[in-house]
């Protein structure tokens, strides 16, 4: 029993061979047992074979939304980027590894509307309904018809369609059930005659500049458009690590909201609508005295008060103070509870 013990304590850790500092846009610092790139079905199921009764499996995409631990146990999975196929009448089905931004980019240019609000988004197709991404009033959930899903738990395969997948805002079935499904391809329906989404402020404004008076927007307009409004809003995360918006928008009762515009006039939230609804978390942060405010190496950026930066060296430890800091003082002065976006793995 005793040697049992002795044996148990004194067994080497498995050594941590995959590096993926440098495979998160905050570049924290994590080290994983093994990795693996998978490039189609039969590959995954295979894999899964093998990997699931060993240990952990953990899926990453081009870790953009997640707050990764310093060990990562088991085994990584990341997908490898397929060219997408585009159908007739718009449809296109496309692998879990390829990046959106690329996507989107292949869309507009076929003259297919659906993404373009979605463009210079970081990460993968794959990882796209996680969180049911959107910007600039559109999100994913507009255009997918079904995915391919691989039940980690029991290694079965399914085709889904978008209503099994409970798609709502920064939310999904996925979300709900993490490491528990591996997204292996999207099937998704674009659109040949389509019209350009300008709800969003400084979107008309911007493709204005671009076109001459009296010429119709393609989609590859509005895709560029939004990708220069990104640019000016948010600091760039290859030269300042961040993983976007760190707080979801939080939403409101209309009786909330009612009491927030009363008690904090200075939010300006008629800007959002006044049937209740979505608040900017932003304005919440900069109110709360967080915009430009630095912690040892981890800050809330001056250039946009909802995302957190790493200044350098900072570990998912300093990042979680500093988010339960700026949760406490949002909350001490609005009484609004942020909810955080990206995902501890
Ligand atoms: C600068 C910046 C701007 C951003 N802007 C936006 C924005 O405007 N709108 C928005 O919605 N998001 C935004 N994000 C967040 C991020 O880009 C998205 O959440 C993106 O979908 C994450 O993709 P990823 O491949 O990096 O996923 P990862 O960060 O690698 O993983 C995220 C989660 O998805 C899981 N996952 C990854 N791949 C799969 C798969 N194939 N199947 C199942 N699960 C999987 C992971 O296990 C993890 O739980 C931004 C991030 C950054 C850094």
């Amino acid at each position: 029993m005793y040697l049992k013990r002795f044996l148990a304590v004194s067994r080497p850790p498995p050594p941590l061979c995959v590096d993926l500092s440098v495979r998160n846009t905050l570049a924290l610092p994590c080290r994983a047992e093994t990795g693996r790139t998978l490039r189609s079905r039969s590959e995954a199921l295979a894999a899964w074979a093998e990997d699931a009764p060993r240990g952990p499996v953990t899926v990453l995409g081009e870790g953009s939304n997640v707050l990764l631990p310093p060990r990562l146990p088991g085994t990584v999975w990341h997908l490898a980027a397929l060219a997408p196929r585009f159908e007739r009448r718009g449809r296109v089905e496309v692998f879990g590894g390829v990046s959106l931004d690329s996507l989107v980019h292949l869309a507009c240019q076929e003259g297919l509307w659906g993404l373009e609000n979605l463009s210079a988004i970081p990460g993968t197709v794959g990882a796209a309904p996680v969180q049911n991404v959107g910007a600039y009033g559109q999100s994913l959930d507009e255009v997918v018809e079904a995915l391919e899903v691989l039940d980690l738990r029991t290694g079965q395969c399914a085709w889904w369609t978008a209503r099994e997948c409970d798609f709502s805002y920064r939310d999904s079935r996925f979300r709900g059930s993490l490491g528990a499904y591996l997204v292996l391809t999207l099937r998704l329906r674009l659109h040949r005659g389509g019209h350009p989404v300008l709800s969003y402020a400084g979107v008309e404004a911007r493709l204005a500049q671009s076109l001459s008076p009296g010429a119709q927007a393609r989609p590859s307009d509005l895709a560029e458009a939004v990708r220069a409004l990104r640019a000016e809003k948010l600091p760039d995360w290859h030269r300042l690590p961040n993983v976007g918006s760190f707080f979801k928008n939080p939403q409101l009762s209309p009786e909330a909201f009612q009491q927030l515009s009363a008690r904090a006039p200075e939010l300006a939230l008629r800007s959002f609508t006044s049937s209740g609804g979505k608040v900017s978390a932003a304005a919440l942060i900069q109110g709360a005295g967080w915009r430009g405010r630095r912690r040892g190496p981890v800050g809330m950026a001056q250039q946009h008060a909802l995302v957190l930066v790493n200044y350098g060296g900072a570990s998912r430890d300093d990042v979680d103070w500093l988010a339960g800091s700026v949760q406490a003082s949002v909350y001490a002065r609005y009484g609004v509870r942020l909810e955080r976006e990206p995902l501890h793995l």
